[in-house]
């Protein structure tokens, strides 16, 4: 077992969870504000989680059953 380690910071936690990161625009002078979210799941410590944008990601077990 190695530790696992956030993707966006890169520091080893326990805690991390499966999210979809979003890039933010802000508005300016020409364009309006925007966010994409991207479709590659990366994992993320609770700390980026509660300081970056993101939704969460739908927990992928291989299974469909309800
Ligand atoms: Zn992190």
């Amino acid at each position: 077992m190695s530790s696992r380690v956030c993707e966006n910071c890169a520091r080893e936690d326990d805690d991390l969870g499966s999210v979809h990161r979003v890039y933010v625009v802000p508005e300016s002078w020409d364009t309006p504000g925007s966010a994409t979210t991207l479709d590659e799941v990366e994992l993320w410590c609770f700390s980026c989680r509660s300081q970056y944008p993101h939704e969460e990601a739908e927990a992928v077990e291989g299974t469909d059953e309800a």
